[in-house]
């Protein structure tokens, strides 16, 4: 084993050394995100027409793209203190395995109960809730993360949390649900006949078994129509890539306590706010002209609306309630194919990311799920950490490029992000090991089906 002799497997930081403040890229960046749109008027959203809608100081943070610091309330540090700092571990037995001269480093976000990164941001957004005097909030998940992560954060700020469960998961993932009912949430399956969204969607689809966009309207609906409560979303939107920024923060200050300097890396995208998050101090670099790296997102090849969407003011969700978004998009109505078990199943991406991919400062990579999860074995079996699927196609491309440094003799320094842990996810491994599970890429004129329904905006 090569082990350089001054660099630990894991590096964590001291408590002293753990970010004051979350990093807003936007500021930094000379060609801005997109403003939201009102659907109807198709003006910008202002602070006024968002604040029924989300917390006060959170529309303020979505809407700030000049602030480049955002303190972190105490109360928020002091609950990452149970969690994080987050190891970044140097991957010496998946180096060695691979026979490759590159520097494999990780930053795991999976050692907490809620097993993924999102825990970052719903413990900000419940803290904001709380502190605006709400009773609760609302929100979608899909396979049940993000769900997760919110009602941990709002059993800790004692707020109530209803969750729209889309239905397929909610019957697929039963241990999900009892996780966050564990943490005192509502669990609702989506569609379902407590809202005029869901009672239309179920009419017009019997039997349907939901879809995140779905689920986001009802979501929407139950926030705005009960005093007290405020809708909150999991990915996506620009505070949450704030808050995710401690992700970043932490990588960039455990790798220039040792001078290590990345030359790439790597980060799977849903919606886009761990890639987001963990990117952000080393594209604040890169915009700024002071350093250079490789960024790559890396999406799977059967929801590609990075390297096959359109960039395109679109619907947030399918209800069509929610303001309108300039992202890369696949259009509104996609859903993947049912085969798809690996995550990241949305179909837009953040516009900050969309934007920066637009002005060539990041790439993107499509890959198929069976090579994702012949990575993730691969990966588990040497570095003693079960991956979540959605982690696993930042794993895929980490490999890939280890490979290609294998050929050069290069010896890249790769940072990548390992989003979360795949326990609730057997299913999908099962499946794998069975060799029952199959790739679907969708044809051209499948995107082309949803996205020649984009609405029609002159911006
Ligand atoms: C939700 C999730 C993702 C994808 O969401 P992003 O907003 O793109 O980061 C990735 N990995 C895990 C483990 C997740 O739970």
């Amino acid at each position: 084993m090569k082990k350089d002799s001054n660099i630990p497997y894991k590096i964590y930081l001291e408590e002293s050394e753990m970010p004051k403040a979350w990093y807003n890229l936007r500021a930094d960046m000379k060609n801005k995100p997109a403003p939201l749109l009102n659907p109807g008027t198709l003006e910008p959203m202002t602070y006024e027409e968002l604040i029924p809608v989300f917390c006060d100081d959170l529309v303020k943070q979505e809407l700030d793209d000049t602030t480049p610091y955002f303190e972190i309330p105490e109360e928020i540090r002091n609950f990452y203190k149970m969690y994080r700092p987050s190891p970044l571990v140097r991957a010496y037995c998946l180096e060695e395995k691979l026979g490759t001269p590159a520097k494999i480093y990780y930053k795991f976000e999976g050692n907490n109960t809620s097993g993924s990164h999102k825990l970052n941001s719903a413990i900000a957004q419940a803290y904001y809730a709380k502190k605006q005097g709400l009773k609760g909030v609302t929100t979608e998940t899909g396979a049940g993360q993000w769900g997760t992560a919110l009602s941990m954060a709002c059993s800790y700020f004692d707020l109530d949390c209803k969750v729209y469960m889309v239905k397929c998961s909610y019957e697929q993932k039963p241990f999900r649900r009892e996780v966050m009912r564990t943490y005192g949430a509502s669990v609702t399956p989506s569609p379902s006949m407590d809202t005029n969204i869901g009672r239309k969607i179920n009419a017009e689809h019997p039997g349907t078994t939901g879809s995140l966009g779905c689920a986001i309207s009802e979501a929407v609906e139950v926030a705005t129509s009960n005093p007290g409560y405020r809708y909150v979303l999991g990915s996506v939107l620009n505070q949450v890539l704030l808050h995710q920024s401690v992700i970043g923060l932490e990588t960039k200050i455990a790798l220039d306590k040792y001078n290590i300097k990345p030359d790439m890396i790597i980060g799977c995208a849903g919606g886009g706010s761990n890639l987001g998050g963990l990117i952000a101090p080393f594209m604040g670099e890169k915009l700024r002209g002071e350093a250079d790296y490789e960024i790559v997102a890396v999406e799977p090849a059967s929801c590609p609306s990075f390297t096959r969407g359109k960039f395109a003011y679109d619907f947030c969700d399918t209800g069509m309630v929610c303001p309108l978004a300039k992202m890369k998009t696949l259009g509104a109505d996609f859903i993947p194919a049912a085969n798809h078990a690996g995550g990241l199943r949305y179909h837009g991406m953040s516009s900050t990311l969309s934007q920066l991919y637009e002005d060539g400062y990041m790439k993107a990579v499509a890959v198929t799920q069976t090579d994702v999860f012949a990575a993730a074995e691969e990966f588990a079996r040497v570095e003693g950490i079960l991956p979540a699927p959605e982690s696993s196609h930042a794993i895929k491309v980490a490999i890939d490029e280890a490979l290609k440094c294998k050929q050069t003799g290069e010896e890249k320094t790769i940072v990548f992000g390992l989003t979360g842990t795949g326990y609730f996810d057997m299913v999908a491994y099962e499946k794998f090991h069975d060799g029952l599970m199959t790739d679907y890429i969708p044809t051209d004129e499948d995107l082309e089906k949803s996205m020649s329904k984009l609405p029609k905006v002159d911006k």
